[in-house]
C-alpha cells in the first residue's frame, strides 16, 4: 500500500451504558464494550437479539436512550452525527448505485469529499485491485455477480479510510461457496488494513473464521465476549454452548466427585468434582476417544445411528436413556445396536451454573 491508500490506523471503540428501547421494549440493555484498535469484533446471536441495534448505535444511525458514553480513540463521539463519525458501513444489501460503474461506486465517497477526478480514479483503481475487481472497473453494477458486488461495497466503504468499519451480515445474500471464500478474504483484508471492525452475523462458522473476538448476544445483552477458541471450548452458559457448536449433556447423581449412570447395559463414570448433587456434565462431540475394551473408558454407550461426514462420522449414542452425539474418525467401524466404550478428554468436561 502506498501512503495515499494506507488508511490511518483503526480507532479503539469504547462504549459504556449504551442502551436502546423501541416503544417501551428494551432491545439493548446497558452495554459495555471495548474494541481495541485494529480488532475485528464479531457480534453473534439469534435473530432479534440486538446485534444490528448495537451496530447502528456505534454508527450514529440510532440515538441511545439514556446517559451513555461512546468514544473513538478516547474522543467522545456520542454527539457527533453519523456523517462525521468517519465510519464505513457494509450491509447485506449492497446499497450500490446501479446507474454507476464499479469504479464510480468506489470513488463516490471521495467525490463527495472533494477529491479531484484524476486522484480519485487512481484511488478507486488501487482499491479495486485490492478486492480483485480491477478487470470489472468499468462495468455497471448490474453486470457483476453478487460476490463481486459485495467486494465492491467493501472497497467503497474502505475508500473513505474509515476509523471504524461496521459490517451487518455482509455475506448473507451469497451462496455457501462464495460466502466461505469471501469470509476468508474479508478477514485478511481487514487485518491488512489494520482497521477496527464490528461485524454482525448469526452464522457461527463465519464468526469463528473472521473474529479476533466474538461477542455472543442473547436478548439484548452480551452473554460472553472472548476469543473464538474460548467461546467454543469454555462457554460460560448453556446458551453460549448451544449457540456455538453442538454440546452433549449427561445428567445424573454425583457421588464422591463422580457422575455415575448405570442402566440397560450402558454406563457412565465421569469426574465431576465438588459435593454430592444432581449435575449435568457437558462435552463437545469430538472429545470422545474409542476404547479397545468395553470394560474400559468413561462411558459405555449403545450406538443408535451412524452418519458419514467424510473425514469424520457422527454417532448417535445412548447412555442411560440420554442421547449423545460423538464425532469419530470415519476409518473406525461402528454399527447401530453395538455397545462401544469411550473416554472423554478430561479437560473437555464442563458444568454450567444452574440457571433455574
Ligand atoms: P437480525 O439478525 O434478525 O437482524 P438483530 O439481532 O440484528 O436481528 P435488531 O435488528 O437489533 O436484532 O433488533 C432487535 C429488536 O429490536 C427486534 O425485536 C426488532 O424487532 C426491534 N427493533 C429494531 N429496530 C426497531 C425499530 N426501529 N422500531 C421498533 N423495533 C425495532
Amino acid at each position: 500500500l502506498t501512503a495515499t491508500t494506507a488508511p490511518r490506523r483503526g480507532a479503539a471503540i469504547t462504549a459504556r451504558g449504551l442502551s436502546k428501547s423501541f416503544q417501551g421494549t428494551t432491545v439493548l440493555h446497558p452495554t459495555e464494550l471495548h474494541v481495541p484498535a485494529g480488532e475485528i469484533l464479531v457480534l453473534l446471536g439469534p435473530s432479534g437479539c440486538g446485534k444490528t441495534t448495537l451496530l447502528r448505535l456505534i454508527a450514529g444511525l440510532e440515538r441511545p436512550d439514556g446517559p451513555d458514553m461512546l468514544r473513538f480513540d478516547g474522543e467522545d463521539v456520542s454527539e457527533v452525527p453519523v456523517e462525521r463519525r468517519n465510519v464505513g458501513m457494509v450491509f447485506q444489501s449492497y446499497a450500490l448505485f446501479p446507474n454507476m460503474t464499479v469504479a464510480e461506486n468506489v470513488a463516490y465517497g471521495l467525490k463527495v469529499r472533494g477529491m479531484a477526478p484524476a486522484e480519485r480514479r487512481m484511488e478507486a483503481a488501487r482499491l479495486l485491485a485490492l478486492v480483485g475487481l480491477e478487470e470489472h472497473a468499468d462495468k455497471r453494477i448490474t453486470a457483476i455477480s453478487g460476490g463481486q458486488r459485495q467486494r465492491c461495497a467493501l472497497a467503497r466503504a474502505l475508500a473513505i479510510k474509515p476509523r471504524v468499519l461496521l459490517l451487518d451480515e455482509p455475506l448473507a445474500a451469497l451462496d455457501a461457496v462464495l460466502r466461505e471464500r469471501l469470509r476468508a478474504e474479508i478477514g485478511l483484508l481487514l487485518r491488512e488494513f489494520g482497521i477496527t471492525a464490528v461485524y454482525v452475523t448469526h452464522d457461527q462458522a463465519e464468526a469463528m473464521a473472521i473474529g479476533d473476538r466474538i461477542a455472543v448476544m442473547q436478548a439484548g445483552r452480551i452473554a460472553q465476549i472472548d476469543r473464538p477458541e474460548v467461546i467454543y471450548h469454555r462457554p460460560m452458559t448453556d446458551f453460549v454452548a448451544d449457540f456455538v457448536g453442538t454440546m452433549n449433556r449427561l445428567t445424573g447423581p454425583v457421588r464422591n466427585g463422580r457422575l455415575i449412570l448405570d442402566r440397560d447395559g450402558t454406563r457412565a463414570d465421569l469426574p465431576a468434582g465438588g459435593p454430592d448433587r444432581e449435575a449435568t456434565i457437558c462435552f463437545r462431540p469430538e472429545a470422545a476417544r474409542l476404547q479397545e475394551r468395553p470394560d474400559q473408558g468413561d462411558i459405555l454407550a449403545r450406538i443408535t445411528a451412524v452418519t458419514f461426514f467424510g473425514a469424520t462420522q457422527r454417532l448417535l449414542a445412548e447412555v442411560a436413556g440420554q442421547i449423545l452425539r460423538l464425532d469419530l474418525p470415519s476409518k473406525l467401524a461402528f454399527s447401530p445396536g453395538q455397545l462401544a466404550a469411550f473416554d472423554i478428554e478430561g479437560n473437555a468436561l464442563l458444568e454450567f451454573p444452574r440457571t433455574a
